[in-house]
């Protein structure tokens, strides 16, 4: 299938509304760069990695904190940064999230795929990146997306 053009704000907030109840107990913060021009990339798959993300933020907080979805331009990408406010993710398991299957979530809880699966999305389906920072109360997913079209 071809890239299609979007405005990730709106995959951002579609996926938002998804979520629904699920966060009522957190605060979520939007900052959006609204002058950011639209990518070409596959919408559905982009959504993967928002909810992946987002599940793992909410996950993180259990009851109560805050949701930040901020967009900002970096050099030649469009970056989105997905916050929370959580416990964060200590060193040792950090140098693992993106592999098939690690979780620290019990049995039936996790499947650990989510990371893995968005970082093919947006790595090699994309030719993005998805970098981690995270310290006690402060993790931040970020997704670079090229804001030049791929070619493919
Ligand atoms: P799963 O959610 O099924 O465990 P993921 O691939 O989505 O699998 O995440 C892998 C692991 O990364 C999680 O089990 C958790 O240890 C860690 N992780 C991911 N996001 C966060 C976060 N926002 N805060 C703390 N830990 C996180
Ligand atoms: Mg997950």
């Amino acid at each position: 299938a071809p890239f299609q053009v979007v405005d990730v704000h709106e995959l951002l907030d579609s996926t938002l509304v998804m979520f629904g109840g699920k966060l009522a107990d957190v605060q979520v913060v939007k900052d959006y760069d609204r002058t950011l021009p639209r990518i070409s990339a596959y919408a559905g798959e982009l959504n993967q990695v928002w909810t992946n993300v987002i599940d793992n933020a909410l996950g993180a907080m259990s009851g109560s904190g805050t949701l930040t979805v901020r967009t900002f331009r970096q050099d030649r990408h469009l970056v989105v940064e997905i916050g929370d406010t959580g416990p964060g993710i200590p060193a040792e398991v950090k140098n693992r999230i993106f592999e098939p299957f690690f979780t620290t979530k019990p049995v039936g809880q996790g499947t650990g795929l989510g990371l893995e699966i968005s970082w093919r999305i947006v790595v090699n389906k994309h030719h993005g990146h998805i970098r981690v920072e995270s310290v006690p109360g402060d993790t931040r997913f970020q997704v670079l997306l090229p804001l030049e079209a791929t070619g493919q």
